[in-house]
């Protein structure tokens, strides 16, 4: 049986600190490193990096907004149809407004879709 050592202690340093490696966080260190090549990025989890928290793959849909599409008719129609984002609708605006350079950012990266 393995057995848990505890009161083990490491010393790490690193010119940027990120906790959680779920999409925002591999994508933080991602674009850390691209900015500043030179800078040292520690990405901890208390988990699993690159699962998404508990959702590995999740129901594997990604949505994005074509730069053609209009970005106010698709807030309202989720707001007054849906009914979702109703406590943040600047936050769905911003999310619509980045999706396709944000999608084109993981292509570049090397994500398949
Ligand atoms: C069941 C389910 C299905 C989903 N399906 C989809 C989908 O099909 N398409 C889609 O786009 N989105 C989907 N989502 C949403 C998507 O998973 C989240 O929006 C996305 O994972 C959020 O990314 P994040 O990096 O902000 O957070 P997370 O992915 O939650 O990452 C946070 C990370 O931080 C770590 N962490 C937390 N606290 C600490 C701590 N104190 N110390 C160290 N590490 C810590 C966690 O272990 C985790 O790995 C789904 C979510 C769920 C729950």
């Amino acid at each position: 049986m393995t057995k848990i050592q505890e009161n083990t202690e490491t010393n790490l340093s690193a010119d940027v600190l990120i906790i959680g490696g779920g999409i925002g966080g591999l994508t933080a260190a991602l674009k850390i490193k691209e900015l500043s090549p030179d800078a040292s990025v520690l990405l901890v989890d208390k988990q699993t990096i690159g699962w998404g928290g508990k959702a590995n793959k999740g129901a594997g849909v990604l949505w994005m907004l074509m730069p053609d599409q209009d970005i106010d008719a698709f807030v309202d129609f989720h707001v007054r149809s849906i009914g979702v984002f109703l406590n943040d609708q600047d936050l769905l605006y911003a999310m619509a407004k980045e999706s396709y350079a944000a999608v084109k950012k993981l292509a570049e990266w090397g994500s398949r879709f």
